[in-house]
């Protein structure tokens, strides 16, 4: 197997990895790069590879810097199934049609300039016209059941604990008379007992892994506070007669949130009051959350029943979808909650409520998502005093909070949580999706403690992943003998790959009635001992 890292290499956006097993040759995900002027300009470039040559693609969520490429995907050839699960077939609908619009708006507007300076004209990255052709090519799969995606290669879908729908893949490579490889792409890995979410599957033994570091490098507050604190800093800026202004990833973090007051305003902590949800997207997504309540976790689900509606629809919440709608709350001037994306404030209505809020000091920025490099949310963050939006200098008077507990990334304890939960050592593992000061912190510690082979990829590397011995560590040392546990397990994984094998080719009857037989026989032992 070979594997090339063409994007989220050394940094967070971008993910897309491409995987070749013998004459197969996949994608894991296709995300937009977001950040810096260099990152951005990746989008508009030629891929690195020919989408016509790529075979099928696996989603491991709707999130745009995981999907924000696949119509460009489609656009330049690819024509083979995208394999997701449900939800996120259900999100990428509407994350893409807004990408889309995005791209050609934006085109529009360097267009015009262009058109001025007598410069040739751009073209969009890709058109409404190509997201919908993507959405097309998606075929969904449940968690836990394993599928084929070409000779000898089979998938399977596991609950990743970040959003709605979101997955981490194992794969396992299995030609005639060698020796089977497997391999497990993290996704974005969630934090446990997280609001709405099924948390994060233990996967099954693999060889190498290849896994997110956004937190690479922190420990994050306590998660049980967030809403608490969420709620104090809502009630001292009423108080102040100013308003909370909350940037939100429109799909995820926006719903995080609404259940989150929702729980604050049943257990009597807030009023309901002028809560906003400014962003046309988001309200998309929260009824498409809504039609998947039973994917929720237990306590959704029971808050659900108490309030006898979707948790996530509020009485009283304030949607607005038109730009009129939008332009209307700038004239409020105290008493509201304005939630509005993009979550990073690069694009997007938030740049209106900051620049209406953010020269007054009785207002709040409170930021709940991951702050990229480069972005407009990352120098609020870092207490830039100025900050240029729409052209205009913007004085930072507002206060500016980050509640952490908000994220929907695993800190370090729990990405070291996630790693020490395989059956099996991983036999190599390549961080990705961080940024370099994360991952060198991670790495550190996953070689410190377990003693394993960890690699950061850079942009475009490829790599020969060779048949693995797996390997047997504890505390950092080979061990010379097997526990029974892995070596059970290890059986048990290759018995499920053969019986999977076995169904797909048609075995006949009898064959089929020898091996059930000779299953039970080894129950009756096991049973015997
Ligand atoms: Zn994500
Ligand atoms: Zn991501």
């Amino acid at each position: 197997m070979r594997l090339t890292f063409h994007g989220a290499a050394e940094v967070v956006s971008g993910s897309c990895f491409l995987l070749e097993a013998g004459s197969t040759r996949l994608l894991v995900d296709c995300g937009l790069f977001q950040g810096s002027k260099a990152l951005n300009e990746r989008n508009y470039g030629s891929f690195p590879f020919d989408p016509r040559s790529v075979d099928a693609v696996i989603l491991t969520h709707a999130h745009i810097d995981h999907s924000g490429l696949l119509p460009k995907l489609v656009r330049h050839g690819f024509s083979g199934p995208i394999y997701t699960t449900g939800p996120t077939k259900d999100l990428l609908h509407i994350m893409l049609a807004d990408s889309a619009h995005i791209q050609v708006s934006e085109v529009e507007r360097l267009n015009r300039k262009r058109a001025r300076q007598r410069k040739p004209l751009l073209e969009p990255i890709y058109t409404p016209e190509d997201a919908d052709r993507a959405c097309t090519l998606v075929q969904t799969r449940d968690f836990g059941e394993s599928f084929q995606v070409g000779p000898d290669l089979t998938a399977t879908l596991w609950p990743a604990g970040h959003m709605l729908g979101a997955a981490s893949v194992t794969l396992t490579y299995a030609p005639a008379g060698a020796q089977p490889q497997r391999i497990a792409f993290s996704g974005d890995i969630g934090v446990p007992d997280q609001p709405l979410i099924v948390d994060v599957a233990r996967l099954p033994a693999v060889d190498t892994v290849v896994m997110e570091s956004t937190y690479g490098d922190r420990p994050r507050d306590d998660n049980e506070d967030r809403y608490n604190q969420l709620a104090e800093i809502v009630k001292k800026t009423f108080a102040r007669g100013g308003n909370v202004i909350i940037p939100a990833f429109a799909v995820g973090r926006v719903q995080d949130l609404l259940y989150g007051l929702h729980r604050l305003i049943h257990a009597g902590e807030l009023d309901p009051a002028n809560i906003i949800v400014d962003s046309p997207l988001a309200a998309s997504a929260t009824d498409i959350f809504c039609n998947h309540v039973e994917s929720f976790d237990e306590e959704a689900q029971r808050f659900a029943a108490v309030v006898g509606d979707c948790p996530l629809y509020l009485r009283d919440l304030r949607i607005t979808r038109s730009v009129e709608e939008s332009k209307e709350l700038n004239k409020i001037k105290s008493g509201a909650v304005i939630i509005s994306s993009s979550g990073m404030c690069e694009a997007g209505r938030i740049k209106h409520h900051l620049r209406h809020n953010l020269w007054r000091p009785e207002c709040s920025v409170v930021m709940v998502s991951y702050q990229a490099a480069g972005t407009l949310g990352r120098r609020l963050v870092d207490g830039a005093k100025v900050v240029r939006i729409h052209g205009e200098s913007v004085r930072v008077e507002a206060e500016i909070h980050s509640i952490e507990g908000f994220s929907a990334h695993a800190d370090q304890g729990e990405l070291m949580d996630w790693v020490k939960a395989f059956p099996v050592p991983p036999k190599r593992i390549y961080l990705v999706h961080g940024e370099r000061k994360a991952q060198d912190a991670l790495a550190r510690r996953i070689r410190e403690e377990l003693g394993l082979d960890v690699h950061i990829p850079a942009l475009d590397q490829t790599v020969e992943l060779a048949p693995a011995r797996v390997r047997t560590v504890r505390a950092g040392r080979e061990l010379p003998v097997e526990p029974w546990d892995n070596r059970l397990w290890e059986a048990f994984a290759e018995l499920r790959d053969a019986l999977d094998q076995l169904e797909r080719r048609g075995a006949p009857a009898e064959t089929m009635e020898a091996v059930i037989a000779a299953l039970e026989e080894v129950r009756q032992k096991a049973l015997a001992v």
